[in-house]
């Protein structure tokens, strides 16, 4: 897919870009508990600086509720990006308004501020075609004289700060942007055979778009995590107390029914979801009544790597258990490691599998840990997103 690059804009000294990033991590306490996704906009960051231009970066933050909340504030990622940059980086006192519109006027070559939490402005995510969002979409771009997207991770949503300014003022597609739609294209358009995709989580009728839209392209599909139970029940086995979507059973069969998906042979199961909870190994048919299945088994979870170890393209999404738990996290481990020493292309999307590559430490053995979980799964669904059909159609 091609994007307006960042070399196209028209860039010199002093020229003040708007920098949509995705700043959404994690923070606990006033404390980021993970700052990943602030690391990963470094380089756009950097590249703008070094043609002069002045940053004003822009990211939502959580979900407060369209007015300015402190516990949702940027305060925490504006001192990180700072430390991360090794320069001061000023946070705005809101938005968009006089006073954050004279900080971004006063801002010289090189320096870099950051607006407040754009969801603190109700117009942000109040739709497209609403007069609030787009007079936000015309605020933010008339703060800048070109804009940036790199937050891929807002890519799937059509909202103010993502589609508004590439209709006023230059724009262009950040580093990470680019990285990401790259790697997931890499997936779509002519993957090496066998193109293996892993597929765990909470809920099918959540992901059955993207289970069809891989099923068209990859050769196998092995299910994980609680969507597992639901295609057990969908063969015709007791699952006990799982969890399980009894509307999306049917959906299941006909996707059985291609022949190329793999569902678990064995499970871990427990009466409670809990971290001490006694544990046991059963057959995928031998679910006790009043037990529940909370990851795969070891035979499968062996199975599996061992497809994993024979793919020239992987891509995974869920968790094949509930790893948070230390008992039921041993598929998901078992999975993580065969993706990470794979020789083949790998490609990691999704909050909860990242989160389980990093407490393994297995995150640099990826070749893309995407940094957006449900952007990546609508891009492999629907091959575009709202965000990048917005620079593609915007006034360059
Ligand atoms: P991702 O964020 O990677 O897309 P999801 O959000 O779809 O993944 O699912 C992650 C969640 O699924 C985790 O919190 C995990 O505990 C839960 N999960 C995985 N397997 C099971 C299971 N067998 N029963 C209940 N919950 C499960
Ligand atoms: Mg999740």
């Amino acid at each position: 897919m091609s994007l307006p690059a960042l070399e196209d804009l028209p860039l010199s000294e002093g020229t003040r870009v708007l920098l949509r990033a995705d700043f959404n991590v994690p923070i606990s306490g006033g404390l980021i508990e993970d700052d990943m996704r602030i690391r990963a906009a470094l380089p756009t960051i950097e590249w703008l600086r070094a043609q002069g231009a002045a940053v004003i970066a822009c990211s939502h933050l959580g979900r407060p509720k369209g007015a300015p909340d402190p516990r949702y504030s940027l305060a925490p990622v504006a001192a990180r990006l700072g430390e991360l940059l090794g320069t001061e980086v000023a946070l705005a006192p809101d938005v968009i308004g006089p006073d954050v519109t004279a900080m971004a006027n006063g801002l010289g070559p090189g320096e870099v501020m950051v607006l407040e939490n754009l969801r603190f402005h109700p117009g942000e995510t109040a739709g497209p075609e609403t007069e609030i969002a787009t007079e936000l979409g015309a605020a933010l771009a008339a703060l800048a004289d070109c804009y940036v997207d790199d937050a891929f991770g807002a890519a799937h949503r059509a909202h103010a700060s993502v589609v508004g300014p590439p209709r006023h003022i230059p724009s262009a597609a950040g580093r990470l942007l680019i990285d990401e739609v790259t790697a997931l294209s890499r997936l779509l358009e002519d993957p090496a055979r066998p193109f293996v995709a892993l597929l765990g989580g909470s809920k099918v009728s959540d992901k059955i778009g993207v289970i069809d839209a891989l099923l068209q392209r990859c050769d196998l599909l092995l299910v994980g995590g609680a969507m597992a139970s639901t295609f057990l029940a969908a063969q015709g086995f007791p699952v006990g107390d799982s969890l399980v979507e009894f509307d999306q059973v049917e959906q299941c069969r006909s996707r059985l029914a291609t022949g190329r998906v793999s569902v678990p042979t064995d499970a871990v199961v427990a009466r409670d979801m809990a971290p001490d909870a006694l544990c046991a190994v059963v057959a995928a048919d031998g679910v006790p009544d009043g037990w529940k299945i909370l990851d795969i088994g070891p035979s499968t979870a062996a199975g599996y790597a061992a497809e994993v170890a024979r793919a020239g393209t992987v891509f995974w999404n869920g968790p094949m258990g509930v790893f948070e738990m230390e008992p039921f996290a041993a598929g998901t481990r078992a999975v993580a490691e065969a993706v990470a020493t794979a020789d083949g292309y790998t490609v990691v999307g999704g909050g909860d599998s990242a989160a389980a590559l990093a407490r393994f430490g297995l995150a640099e053995g990826i070749d893309h840990l995407s940094t957006g979980g449900g952007a990546s799964l609508e891009f492999l669904e629907q091959g575009d997103l709202p965000g990048l059909r917005a620079l593609r159609e915007g006034k360059n």
